[in-house]
């Protein structure tokens, strides 16, 4: 496939460190909070990316950590503990909010089919690694201690600045508004490694070190768990575009100087998810999860169609209008799958010829959107449709759209409809609501026995719920309007 490179600034076609394997990693949530749609569009892009690499024929190795200790709320070393935050505000040990909302994560994950990485790894786990790491950049002159803290030393790089030809106004970290600059820190990008000077007297996980008691920086932490589950040689890092300064320039920097030689070549990062407003974030506007999406009526995975079909480096609007055009969109599709018929054999040479374009579409920068109108051109290829049925199942392994399985609930209840429609066949047909069927179900009953009035009323409540009724000959569809 062709990736673009945030670490070149280019497209180039994707090679591994041994061929056939990928070595994976993404940098996973802190869990002090639920995650905002925003923080899962990146996560939705990275596990298509991820199940395309295994349509390919690779074999992957996928890590991601869990922050469940002391990232701060500033990426500059300096704010307040997110964690420690998140359980005063709710009145828990540091602990119990971490495993609360790891579970709440992998939850929403589930209900977007973003697929589990094959190594989950909590930062707590792995504090031997850390202790490892910085007292080997110590000992190459590459770390220092100051004021109790120890830092990597910027200084000592022939270049750090890999992602940033794109994101100038962050370099000027340490003298942004409101960031209090370290006074131990020997140049202004510096980053701590280990804290035992915290400001926060009752910061809650403590570990011995060399150094005195205290805990990992943040930029530690993903180093230390990609080197011990990925090797030496990682292939691909993905996160969010707002991770590529300072924390994946930071990861770049202490991994290369620990390994003494380069790390990870290709970085693939996800652009933001914007309201009219401007970019999302916890602090702003309406806080989106995917549990609202659902309270508001959303299925999770009109959401992941919305996020499909857009391009990973685009920013994304998001609107509740545009949120009803790919579910009313997403629907549809869904109704024509569940049309096809479910006999017949499969055509294996169109499946295959099918399969090669899909991949050249989609591995043409991880380009969703085409793999979406592919699965249009499928439904309407002169084709049978047991072979339409199999190449876009086929497809669907990549997308995780759950179009085969959604598609046959809808045949089922619409089965179900046939039944309770009783004598006569009347069928009723809709976008899937059982509660809304029985409606129009039971004003066909009230016509049937000539209750005019009450057949009319049924017909107000449905127009007031914004439902739309079209009477046919065998029955009736209804549709949101
Ligand atoms: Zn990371």
């Amino acid at each position: 496939m062709y990736l673009y490179n945030s670490a070149t600034h280019k497209k180039a076609e994707f090679v591994t460190h041994i061929p056939g394997r990928v070595e994976m990693y993404t940098c996973g949530p802190t869990v002090y909070h639920f995650a905002h749609i925003g923080n899962l569009r990146s996560y939705i892009m990275e596990d298509v990316l991820e199940k395309f690499l295994r349509y390919e024929g690779y074999e992957v190795n996928r890590v991601m950590n869990i922050t469940d200790v002391g990232h701060l709320a500033s990426d500059a070393d300096t704010g307040e503990d997110k964690m420690l935050k998140g359980a005063k505000r709710e009145n828990k040990t540091v602990m119990e909010i971490a495993q609360f909302y790891t579970d709440a994560f992998f939850s929403d994950c589930d209900k977007l089919h973003i697929k589990r990485p094959d190594v989950i790894e909590p930062a707590t786990s792995c504090i031997d690694e850390y202790i490892k790491i910085i007292s080997a950049l110590i000992e190459k002159g590459c770390a220092y201690v100051a004021g109790g803290n120890v830092y990597f030393d910027t200084s000592k790089l022939e270049r750090y600045y890999i992602f940033n030809d794109h994101d100038e106004e962050d370099l000027a970290v340490g003298v942004r508004e409101g960031v209090e600059e370290d006074v131990n820190k020997r140049n202004k990008n510096d980053f701590v490694l280990w804290f035992t000077k915290s400001k926060f007297e009752d910061q809650a996980l403590k570990w011995d070190s060399p150094w005195g008691i205290g805990y990992p920086g943040w930029h530690i932490e993903c180093t230390g768990i990609s080197l011990k589950h990925n090797g030496e040689y990682l292939d691909l890092h993905c996160g969010g575009i707002d991770n590529a300064f300072p924390h994946h320039t930071n990861e770049i920097a202490q991994s290369e100087s620990y390994l003494g030689h380069p790390w990870c070549p290709q970085w693939f990062h996800v652009h933001h998810l914007n309201t009219n407003s401007g970019k999302m974030s916890k602090s702003k506007g309406e806080f989106l999860t995917v549990s609202l999406l659902e309270e508001k009526g959303y299925d999770p995975l009109a959401y992941r169609f919305f996020c499909l079909q857009s391009h990973y480096r685009k920013s994304l609007v998001f609107s509740w209008e545009n949120l009803d055009n790919a579910q009313g969109a997403y629907h549809k599709l869904l109704r024509r799958i569940a049309a096809l018929n479910e006999e017949g054999a499969v055509d294996e040479a169109a499946l295959a010829e099918y399969k090669t374009k899909f991949i050249q579409q989609v591995g043409n920068d991880l380009n969703t959107s085409m793999g979406i109108t592919a699965l249009y051109d499928v439904l309407k290829a002169p084709m049978d449709d047991a072979t339409k049925r199999a190449v876009l199942g086929s497809f669907d392994s990549v997308l995780g759209l759950g179009l085969i399985e959604r598609a046959a609930a809808l045949r089922e209840r619409e089965a179900v409809q046939v039944q309770t429609g009783g004598a006569g066949g009347y069928t009723v047909t809709g976008e899937g609501d059982a509660e809304i069927d029985a409606l129009v179900l039971k004003r066909y009953e009230a016509k049937k026995a000539k209750d005019f009035a009450e057949a009319d009323r049924i017909r107000d409540e449905l127009k007031a719920m914004g439902i739309e009724v079209t009477d046919r000959k065998d029955g009736a569809s209804w549709r949101r309007v």
